[in-house]
């Protein structure tokens, strides 16, 4: 008898977008007539930059040519890639990341959901709440976890973000071997200092755990205090892994290429407490299970670090950060607290009230579709985010909608 791997049986099916979805549909069907504009996506709105672009097509060229055509490249990615990566997000920062520390993938999804395989079942796991909901799912899959109740899954330590810490965890009472982070946060967008961060790192030396830093929104940060990545502290390479994306750098959300750096100075322990070194490891997880991404696409990747590739980048980013600024000032003009759009394409808002009741009032009264924070975990409950990934004119326009609707009330 063919058996199914029960622990999926646990998972909380993810009604979140799938009630979004019906609620805009219900909506919609009732107000043909309405323009309903989503700022609830955490996908990108703006093209590729046009150097991504010229590189994809020569490496296309390349492609239908016998003399330069490429066949399977090497699982972690071509040197050209790692090398512009080691160069640009690290050594340029002064992380003493080498090009074998870096490993090219199709997406920080993945990434994150199969670094979880390196490690032991039965450790001690710390997640953030709100969280990205991979992070949760895929160790519930692997049996890492008891049942859902109240929203939580048993065996986790939940870290609480909330106003009461900036959305910022505080350290763990017990004892933990796995911290997932993700600064600047999807989808507080909360951003850590470099102090804080020191924290986390100090506490996972002490403890031999290990960091897993989701630093997928890197590229939003402007305020040049805070750490763009983990290594920014020292000694963070014996205990963290990086996770970052050209998604929401460079829009390859569609294009799809990533990378997760595994210093060589990580460890894992076996059960008699002998270290293992984790770069070895991932090695062989992704050599074994992943063909690497295509060439043309890691051309394009590397196109983003060409000062050309850099000065689009940050064209586009500056663009959502316009665009974050101008729901920021204006939720906050309403009356409402919120945290991130400054270094960050996510804008929590603060309702006051039940996240469901305040999504339902944007869309029935302005037509506005946002994501209800309850969706990302227990402490989301009584916010809502909102994403900046837009054109200008749908901003402008639900912003005045917003006000239009909640204006007066919040007047009073
Ligand atoms: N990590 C976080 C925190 C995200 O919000 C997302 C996407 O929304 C990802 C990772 C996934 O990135 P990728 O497109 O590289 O799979």
């Amino acid at each position: 008898m063919i058996r199914v791997n029960e622990n999926y049986l646990k998972l909380k099916a993810s009604y979140l977008f799938v009630d979004i979805a019906k609620r805009v549909s219900a909506f919609t069907e009732a107000n043909p007539e309405k323009k309903v504009i989503r700022m609830g996506i955490g996908d990108v709105t703006c093209p590729l930059p046009p150097v991504c672009v010229k590189a994809l097509h020569d490496a296309a060229d390349e492609m239908g040519s016998e003399n330069s055509f490429k066949g399977y490249g090497p699982e972690a990615g071509y040197a050209f890639l790692r090398e512009a990566i080691a160069e640009n997000d690290y050594r340029a920062r002064g992380c003493k990341i080498d090009p074998d520390e870096i490993f090219v993938s199709d997406g920080a999804k993945c990434d994150t959901a199969n670094i979880q395989e390196l490690f032991s079942e039965d450790i001690k796991i710390a997640v953030p709440d709100p969280v990205y909901p991979v992070y949760v799912d895929t160790n519930v899959m692997a049996g890492r976890t008891g049942d859902n109740e109240n929203g939580r899954y048993k065996g986790f330590v939940y870290l609480n973000s909330t106003a009461d810490n900036h959305f910022v965890p505080d350290l763990p009472k017990e004892k933990v071997d796995l911290i997932y982070l993700c600064f600047p946060n999807n989808p507080t967008g909360a951003t850590i200092g470099k102090e804080d961060l020191k924290k986390w790192v100090d506490y996972a030396k002490a403890n031999k755990a290990l960091i897993l830093y989701d630093a997928a929104y890197e590229a939003f940060i402007r305020d040049e205090s805070l750490p763009h990545s983990i290594y920014e502290i020292e000694g963070a390479d014996e205990v963290a892994i990086e996770f970052r994306s050209f998604s929401k750098t460079a829009g390859f959300t569609g294009t799809r290429c990533a990378f997760t750096v595994v210093p060589k100075k990580v460890k894992a322990y076996t059960a008699a407490g002998e270290s293992i070194d984790l770069n070895p490891l991932w090695n062989r997880r992704q050599s074994t299970k992943f063909n690497g991404v295509s060439y043309p696409v890691q051309k394009a990747a590397a196109a983003v670090y060409t000062p050309e590739g850099k000065a689009q980048v940050k064209a586009t980013i500056d663009f959502y950060l316009e665009n974050a600024k101008i729901i920021r000032e204006k939720m906050t003009s309403l009356g409402f607290r919120c945290t991130g759009g400054e270094n960050s394409p996510y804008i929590w808002v603060e309702t006051g009230e039940d996240s469901w009741n305040f999504f339902d009032k944007l869309l029935n009264g302005a037509a506005v579709v946002t994501t209800p924070g309850s969706g990302f975990g227990s402490c989301g409950e009584g916010f809502i985010r909102i994403s900046a990934f837009n054109s200008r004119e749908n901003v402008l326009e639900a912003m005045n909608r917003i006000a239009a609707v909640l204006g007066k009330s919040y007047a009073e």
